[in-house]
């Protein structure tokens, strides 16, 4: 049997990515790894659904343990992908989204030669902002932060197979499935 392919979605906080992997998971039935993170959930989120939330000692025991694919720290917080989101599905020749940041995408390629990697960015760096302060969820502290980053994230795009440039969700949507029903394993 075929493994399944690994996708790798990744660019800057805001540029929309989450929406649109959460409506590709459902309309392709596709798995979306669950990564665990340190931050504090925002509203409206729950433990085990957009994340495993996790104290820092939790992280750093589960790292002694190797159970993470890759990990990074991100906007002051870890985030990790738990091989357990990820390994039994590919064996079993299922396609995996991860949707992580950069540095974590770089290691996914190191240890996945195959895996397909994709970034997404917002048209401008004026609606990249402009979305980062519509989610009304973050204090000024930290869009000042996500937007520092999110520059820096973008000098990585030329190490990526492929980008998207998020118009609009459902655009992306369309993008996203198109590229993985050419890319993925389907047999
Ligand atoms: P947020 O806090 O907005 O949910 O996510 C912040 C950043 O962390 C995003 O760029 C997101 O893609 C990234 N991220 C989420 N999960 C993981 C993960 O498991 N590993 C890595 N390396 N980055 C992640």
């Amino acid at each position: 049997m075929n493994r399944g392919r690994l996708f790798v979605i990744s660019g800057p906080s805001g540029a929309g990515k989450s929406t649109v992997c959460k409506k590709v998971r459902i309309d392709l039935d596709i798995n979306l790894a669950t990564s665990a993170t340190t931050r504090s959930p925002r509203e409206g989120e729950q433990d085990g659904r957009e994340y495993y939330f996790l104290s820092v000692e939790e992280f750093e025991k589960k790292l002694e343990n190797n159970e993470f694919l890759e990990y990074a720290n991100v906007h002051g917080n870890y985030y990790g992908t738990l091989r357990v989101e990820a390994e039994s599905r590919l064996d079993r020749g299922e396609n995996v989204i991860l949707e992580i940041d950069v540095q974590g995408g770089i290691q996914i390629k190191e240890k996945f030669e195959k895996a397909c990697l994709v970034f997404f960015k917002a048209p401008s760096e004026k609606v990249l902002e402009e979305r980062l302060r519509g989610r009304g969820t973050d204090t000024e502290e930290v869009i000042q932060l996500r937007l520092k980053n999110s520059l820096k994230e973008m000098e990585y795009e030329d190490g990526y197979d492929h980008v998207i440039v998020n118009n609009t969700v459902d655009s992306s949507v369309l993008d996203l499935i198109d590229l993985i029903k050419k890319e993925g394993n389907w047999q």
